[in-house]
């Protein structure tokens, strides 16, 4: 079984079936995309895979949301991983991005749900400067 054929059976499966399920398997490393949305208690799980079964865990995802706070799920991640690597992104000023801005109808926005589903052209990568400032590139 691939290890995306796993991961969709995993959705399908309850969380408690998944752990005893994967302690049989033979995969060596798993990885998770958008893991800021996995929730605390399973990165919990996740840590005590690498650690009693010596399985490689590799999570992608953002720390924070449109509002400039943290995922929960990426804190526990933070809090509980052996690395962390920030993937480079860059404001349109040529500084580093840290801040995700919503965006709509070409403004930023502030308010609204954490999660919310769109497309990667509803966020736009900014510097924390530009992100206080509401600006986006002219
Ligand atoms: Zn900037």
């Amino acid at each position: 079984m691939k290890v995306n054929t796993y991961l969709k059976t995993f959705r399908k499966k309850k969380r408690r079936r998944f752990l005893p399920d994967l302690k049989k398997s033979e995969y060596p490393a798993l990885t998770f995309d958008e893991a800021q949305f996995l929730r605390p208690n399973l990165i919990d799980k996740l840590s005590d895979l690498v650690d009693r079964h010596n399985i490689t865990i590799i999570c992608y995802g953002l720390r924070t949301d449109f509002q400039s706070k943290l995922f929960p799920g990426a804190k526990r991640l933070m809090e509980l991983a052996d690395d962390i690597e920030q993937i480079k992104t860059i404001c349109w000023c040529g500084k580093r991005a840290h801040f995700n801005a919503r965006i709509m109808n070409s403004q930023i926005i502030t308010d609204g749900d954490q999660l919310q589903l769109g497309s990667n052209k509803s966020y736009v990568s900014l510097c924390r400067k530009h992100y206080k400032l509401k600006q986006l590139k002219d």
